[in-house]
């Protein structure tokens, strides 16, 4: 029997109505027979009683004076009401559900407070439950330690709990239930045009959540391409397919690849470029900086290094701490302010001329100057001022033709 995971997202869990329509994917896939697997966030979003965030809120007044392990058991109360009140839903349609917190699902992991790893799934309880064909519901985002306490993956966890279970499950597949009708080309709320797309592979769909697009944890798709599970990213509310994540060999051996060189657009704002210049002479310069960046565990990306000097970026949170420092080591870095970092990613530019052609051109004739750029085999990255962002974002998607040109799969 096929076993396919569910996962649905806070917004998806949010009132009566919402529930009403994960109900019905859960239904329809265990009345086709399946082995179910339902993986559910905290209900709604921040301002919401029982979302991560309104947990959060109960201990900030007293200035978040909070244990990590006790501050896990507070976190993972919001996935447990979702869980308990999701089976209530499911028996009252008379079908057999049973709740199971993260370690009552044997998912065990290390002692890292807020950011536990995932070290082992014990799968057995779940297929016995499974075996007797109940629906299993899974509270997201948390495990436990050999030692019985309640852990939390980090924000977002969820999506990492849905393809860790359909990785130690073996899942046909894990369908990754959101409010948007998958993944689209670019943010719709910078790019009017933006559309969703078929497929994607996990590498494209990686860089994409790594470069700010917020439709799935990087880390939940690292886990599933490792193990090779097709994951579905979909919306709740409607009955569309969605977009397929799967390996690209996969995908082109299906004849499902189509020749675009560029698959979307993610970016991310805030972020502050940083230039050291210098009269070419020793290279300490670099290390010295690079070495107090790192001391300090400031991010640092962009990073250009020349005989002359070097740029790189930090995000706006960590600038001025990174200034000073500078300054601290007697250089007096050039500062630019609220740059945005635009990616261009596709699969299918490896080794294709005219990529960067194509970008400087459409970057060229809407006016928008590119600071620095960067680029592997699958992204090319630029940097602009962010009061250019959405021009840019727009001209690029119209260069690129992603706003007509058929999806995959078609
Ligand atoms: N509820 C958790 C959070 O808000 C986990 C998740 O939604 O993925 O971070
Ligand atoms: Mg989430």
């Amino acid at each position: 029997m096929e076993l396919i995971v569910q996962k649905f997202g806070g917004t998806s869990l949010s009132d009566a109505q919402s529930r009403g329509y994960v109900l019905r994917h859960i239904i329809r896939e265990f009345k086709l027979g399946k082995r179910v697997v339902v993986v559910v966030s905290a209900m709604g979003r921040s301002g919401e009683p029982y979302a991560t965030d309104s947990l959060l809120e109960l201990v900030r007044s007293n200035g978040n004076a909070l244990p990590g392990r006790e501050r896990d058991m507070l976190l993972s109360c919001g996935e447990l009401i979702s869980a308990t009140v999701l089976c209530s839903l499911l028996h009252a349609e008379g079908i057999s559900a049973v709740a199971l917190t993260g370690g009552q699902a044997g998912i065990l992991t290390d002692d890292h407070y807020g950011s536990a790893r995932i070290l082992e799934i014990q799968c057995e309880r779940m297929l016995r439950h499974l075996a007797e064909h109940q629906v299993v519901i899974v509270t997201g985002f948390q495990g436990m330690t050999r030692s019985g306490e309640i852990t939390t993956l980090g924000r977002g966890g969820s999506d990492t709990s849905a393809t860790a279970l359909g990785a130690a499950l073996k899942a046909g597949v894990v369908d990754i239930y959101t409010d948007v009708d998958g993944i689209l080309t670019a943010d719709p709320r910078w790019v009017s045009n933006a559309r969703p797309l078929k497929t994607v592979s996990y590498e494209e769909i990686s860089n994409m959540a790594h470069n700010g697009a917020k439709v799935i944890h990087p880390r939940a798709v690292e886990v599933a391409m490792k193990a090779g599970i097709p994951v579905r990213v979909r919306s709740t509310f409607s009955e569309g397919e969605g977009t397929l994540v799967t390996h690209a060999e996969l995908l082109k051996s299906q004849g499902v690849w189509y020749d675009k060189t560029v698959t979307g657009l993610a970016h991310v704002r805030d972020v502050t470029q940083l230039a050291v210049t210098q009269v070419e002479g020793p290279a300490d310069l670099q290390l010295r900086i690079f070495r107090a960046m790192a001391s300090h565990a400031i991010s640092v990306d962009f990073i250009n290094v020349m005989p002359t000097g070097v740029h790189y970026t930090v995000s706006g949170h960590d600038a001025s701490k990174a200034v000073a420092l500078l300054r601290e080591l007697g250089f007096e870095p050039r500062v630019r302010e609220r740059c945005a970092k635009v990616s261009v990613i596709g699969g299918g530019m490896n080794g294709e001329p005219g990529v960067m052609a194509v970008i400087v051109e459409a970057l060229t004739n809407s006016g928008i100057p590119i600071l620095q750029s960067a680029d592997s085999n699958t992204t090319i990255w630029v940097l602009i001022s962010e009061e250019g962002l959405a021009t840019a974002l727009q001209a690029l998607h119209t260069a690129f033709g992603l706003h007509l040109a058929p999806d995959r799969g078609h």
